[in-house]
């Protein structure tokens, strides 16, 4: 198998994910709205799990609302903070498409949408960030950290702005969780994104934080589950393994950085390579690489030919070719866009795969450049 070099697209289930999941998928397999002893004991497992990620992301057990992903939980403060009549919103303008989708949606619909600029780091400016959100806005929305460049957002001075003029602020910490202790309180955002899979837990679970439920109505509605604000069978499996994740998550030894600058320390010395956002803070995993004059889908077919799996950093949905609007939104043309990938280092990899990989970086983009390998596959 190939060295997994994309854990900003999803992580691998941890050991102790899979154990704390195990017995909910086969012998406690209840329904956990049902009064019985079946239901009760998926109940419990439901209500320890909700508690002990409130305590690790700093809210209330009461203001997690169980989704099916970052997606959903997402699309849920959006939709449920803007609500009706018509009004104006403000994203930024690096957002994922989980919220930037969305936002054009309600536009499409008759809001307002500004777009929160950011600088040639990838970094939300404050300052223009104030004079764009006004009084009457219905929500705000700036992500944590970037899912493409990793830059982290100043998302608590960027609340409390919003907090002034009485915007709440929606946070996608998506991305962030796996890398930072996520306090939600701390914040002062009104709500907040989270995915199990992005932090090794399972794929298909996640929660959206709210500050005051009752202030994000329901995307989906039927029995009345979370409270009303999200409705369906509880994923209680999942619910279980996301809490066991992030709680391994938060105890494990970090070796990130320390890979991630011996990497960067390598391109450093690589011809006609460079790194984007290299001045801004950013998760400790994430290297994003302009390899010029080279197509990033090329170079990541490539690679995986060569037994190391990573992402183009340029695409900015599934399947699209498009540069990404994260890239361009700070400043890269739309050629440079196309040259980046995305190397996501993850808690499990090693010195050895991080010079393997530069080695393999390296030969295959001296063979594209010189045409040596075929790349007819590539659409
Ligand atoms: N927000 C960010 C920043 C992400 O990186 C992702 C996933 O790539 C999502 C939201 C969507 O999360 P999920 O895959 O759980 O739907």
């Amino acid at each position: 198998m190939s060295v997994y070099l994309d854990h900003a697209a999803t992580t691998p289930l941890c050991d102790e994910a899979r154990e704390a999941m195990e017995p909910y998928l086969s012998q406690r397999f209840g329904n956990a709205s049902e009064p019985h002893a079946r239901g009760r004991e998926a109940r419990l497992g439901l209500e320890q799990a909700r508690r002990r990620l409130a305590e690790l992301l700093d809210c209330e057990p009461g203001q997690l609302v169980f989704t099916s992903g970052g997606t959903e939980a997402d699309n849920q403060a959006v939709f449920g903070l803007c609500g009706r009549p018509l009004g104006r919103l403000v994203a930024s303008a690096i957002e994922h498409s989980a919220v930037r989708a969305p936002a054009l949606e309600l536009e499409r619909q008759g809001f307002e949408l500004a777009f929160a600029t950011v600088d040639a780091q990838g970094v939300v400016d404050s300052a223009r960030f104030a004079d764009l959100v006004r009084e009457g806005d219905r929500m705000a929305a700036v992500m944590w950290a970037n899912n493409v460049t990793g830059t982290v957002q100043p998302v608590a001075e960027l609340a409390a702005i919003a907090g002034e003029r009485g915007v709440p602020l929606h946070v996608d910490a998506v991305q962030a969780a796996a890398s930072i202790a996520i306090d939600f309180g701390g914040t002062g955002a009104e709500t907040m994104a989270v995915s199990a899979h992005k932090l090794y837990g399972p794929k298909g679970v996640g929660a959206l934080i709210a500050r005051d439920p009752a202030r994000v109505r329901p995307l989906i509605w039927g029995g009345g589950q979370e409270g009303g604000l999200r409705s369906g069978t509880e994923n209680v499996p999942g619910i279980v393994g996301f809490a066991a994740a992030l709680e391994a998550v938060r105890r494990r030894g970090d070796v990130r950085r320390r890979l991630r600058d011996r990497l960067e320390a390598m391109i450093g010395r690589g011809a006609g390579m460079s790194i984007v956002s290299r001045d801004a803070e950013r998760l400790p995993g994430h290297v994003l690489i302009l390899v010029e004059h080279l197509r990033a889908d090329m170079l990541v077919l490539a690679l995986d030919r060569a037994g190391f799996a990573v992402a183009a950093g340029s695409a900015c949905a599934a399947g699209s070719a498009a540069p990404s609007h994260v890239l361009l939104a700070q400043g890269l043309t739309p050629d440079d866009a196309r040259s980046v990938i995305r190397v996501s280092i993850g808690l499990d990899t090693t010195a050895e795969e991080v010079d393997g990989f530069w080695a393999a970086l390296v030969a295959c983009a001296e063979r594209l450049r010189t045409g040596a390998l075929p790349v007819t596959d590539v659409a």
